[in-house]
C-alpha cells in the first residue's frame, strides 16, 4: 500500500474500506457533524454474571457519516482528542445517553446505569462538576444512574485526579477505571481514589483460556477488587469458557460480543423486553 502522508488520516467505513482524509478536512467534516447532529449512540449490555440479566448499558459513539455510512470511533476519537473537538463532541454524548437513560426509564424498562466514557480533556476541564450536574438537571436524569469511565491514564497525576474525582463524586455519579491493566496503575494509589468500579481490559480477556498468565492476572485483579470493595466489570468476553473462567473467580459482571455487540437503542429495547 502507498504510505500516506503525515498529514492524512486513515478512516474506514462498515465494509473497512479505508479512506484517507485529509486532517484539515476531518476538522471541518467534525465540526458539521457536531453542528449539524451526524452522531448516533449504540448501547453495549452489561450482565450480572449471576442473574444474567441486563444491569448496565455503555453509551459508545458512532459517526453516522452522509457519504460514507457509520464510522468507527476509533477513526475520529483519536483525532478529536488531538484536535480538542472532543469536549463538544463529549458534552454530545453525555447529554444523549443521560436522555436516553431517562426516555427508558420513564418508559418503564428497569432502571440501570449508563456509562459514558470521558476523554483526557473533558477530565481534566474546568468545571466538568458544573456541565455534567447541568446536563443532569437538564435530562433529568437521577445521577446514580450515570456512570463515568476513566482510563489509568487520567490518574498519573494523582492529586488532580483525587480531586476531580472527588468533585464528580458529590455529584453522586458512579465513576469507573476502563481498560484496567494496560496503563499506568499504582496499587498503591488505587486505594485512595474515591472510584466504583474496575473494568478488565479485553486484551486481558482474550487469552484466559489459553495464556496462563493472563488467567493469573485476569483472577487476581478480580481477588483485589473485592477487598478493596469495588466492583468489577470484565470487558470483551466472546466465549462460554470465558464466562466460566470469570463466573468461577467470581467476577461481578461480564461485558462482550458473547451477549451482544454495541446495538441501536431500538436494538437494546428488544433485549430489555425478551432478555439476551
Ligand atoms: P472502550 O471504551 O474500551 O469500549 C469498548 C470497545 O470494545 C467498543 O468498541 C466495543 O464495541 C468493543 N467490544 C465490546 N465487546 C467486545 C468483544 O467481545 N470483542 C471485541 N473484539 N471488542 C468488543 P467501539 O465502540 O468501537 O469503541 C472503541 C473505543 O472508542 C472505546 O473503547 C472508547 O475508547 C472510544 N469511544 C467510544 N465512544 C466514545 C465516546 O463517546 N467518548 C470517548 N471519549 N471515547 C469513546
Ligand atoms: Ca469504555
Ligand atoms: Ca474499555
Ligand atoms: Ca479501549
Amino acid at each position: 500500500a502507498k504510505e500516506k502522508g503525515r498529514n492524512d488520516f486513515q478512516i474506514f467505513n462498515t465494509d473497512m474500506k479505508s479512506v484517507s482524509i485529509n486532517r484539515l478536512k476531518l476538522e471541518s467534516e467534525l465540526r458539521r457533524a457536531i453542528v449539524g447532529d451526524e452522531f448516533v449512540l449504540y448501547y453495549q449490555p452489561q450482565v450480572d454474571i449471576e442473574t444474567g440479566r441486563i444491569v448496565g448499558v455503555e453509551a459508545l459513539i458512532r459517526w453516522d457519516h452522509p457519504g460514507k455510512g457509520l464510522i468507527s470511533p476509533n477513526y475520529f476519537i483519536p483525532f478529536a482528542e488531538e484536535s480538542g473537538l472532543i469536549v463538544p463532541i463529549g458534552e454530545w454524548v453525555l447529554r444523549a445517553a443521560c436522555k436516553q437513560n431517562k426516555a427508558w426509564q420513564n418508559q418503564g424498562y428497569p432502571m440501570m446505569p449508563i456509562s459514558v466514557n470521558l476523554s483526557m480533556r473533558q477530565f481534566f476541564q474546568h468545571n466538568l462538576k458544573g456541565k455534567i450536574r447541568h446536563v443532569l438537571e437538564q435530562t433529568g436524569l437521577d445521577p446514580q444512574y450515570l456512570e463515568l469511565e476513566i482510563t489509568e491514564s487520567m490518574t498519573m497525576d494523582v492529586d488532580h485526579a483525587i480531586q476531580s474525582l472527588l468533585e464528580l463524586k458529590e455529584l453522586g455519579v458512579n465513576v469507573s477505571i476502563d481498560d484496567f491493566g494496560t496503563g499506568y496503575s499504582s496499587l498503591y494509589y488505587l486505594k485512595k481514589f474515591p472510584i466504583d468500579k474496575l473494568k478488565i481490559d479485553r486484551s486481558f480477556v482474550r487469552d484466559i483460556m489459553v495464556d496462563p498468565n493472563d488467567a493469573a492476572i485476569v483472577a487476581t485483579i478480580i481477588a483485589m477488587t473485592h477487598h478493596l470493595n469495588l466492583k468489577v466489570i470484565a470487558e470483551g468476553v466472546e466465549t462460554e469458557d470465558q464466562l466460566h473462567f470469570l463466573h468461577e473467580n467470581r467476577c461481578n459482571e461480564v461485558q462482550g460480543y458473547w451477549f451482544s455487540p454495541p446495538v441501536s437503542a431500538d436494538e437494546l429495547e428488544k433485549m430489555l423486553k425478551t432478555g439476551i
